[in-house]
């Protein structure tokens, strides 16, 4: 095609959710169906952006220093689901199965892949337990080997100090997979059967 199509096509294809086909099929309907459509997008993308940054209490997404979750006083404050990623709050909140508060981790550790505690949220949990009336911790990480080293390392780390309960949430997942693929209803189970740690 031309140098500017090849680059548009290869930049959508190196996001997440892309292949090749689907993303000729973007970057196509962009250019010669949807211009106007690709303005928008492009103003918007540059919006949030500029925008939305990390909330500094649990890392969710928010315009403002504290999102919307940490600021709204009808949650069950004594609640705290940590996960791995804004994606995996994103799915619990449309399951509509949780109203707590969040800590969002940013992943989980692997040291083979350089993910080591330092590269987590941790100070900020460890402050969160400190200064708040947390009573129980929900670990909704994944069911792998790396979401289960997390858990372990929240427990050995953070619990003898702050004697909040630990829960895992129940696993109707396949192994492996993650929390933001789950649909709704298997999510509003798994946090309904969770289980002591
Ligand atoms: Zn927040």
């Amino acid at each position: 095609m031309t140098p500017a199509f090849d680059e548009l096509k290869n930049t959508i294809k190196s996001l997440p959710g892309f292949g090749y086909r689907s993303a000729e099929r973007l970057a196509l309907h962009l250019i010669l169906e949807k211009p106007e459509k690709a303005e928008s997008l492009v103003q918007l993308i540059s919006k949030a952006v500029g925008t939305i940054k990390s909330c500094i209490t649990c890392h969710n997404l928010s315009e403002e220093e504290e999102c919307s979750i940490c600021k709204d006083p009808s949650r069950n404050q004594s609640l705290l689901c940590v996960v791995e990623r804004v994606s995996d709050l994103i799915s619990i909140e449309r399951s509509g199965s949780y109203r707590g508060l969040y800590h969002v981790l940013g992943g989980k550790l692997s040291p083979l892949q350089g993910v080591h505690p330092d590269s987590l949220n941790f100070s900020t949990l460890e402050n969160r337990l400190k200064g708040n009336n947390i009573q129980e911790i929900i670990l909704a990480l994944s069911n792998d080997i790396e979401g289960e080293a997390t858990c372990h390392y929240i427990q050995d780390n953070f619990l003898q100090q702050h004697p909040a309960r630990l829960s895992r949430i129940a696993f109707g997942l396949p192994s492996g997979g993650g929390i933001h693929i789950a649909d709704a209803q298997t999510l509003q189970s798994a946090i309904n059967g969770r289980q002591g740690f």
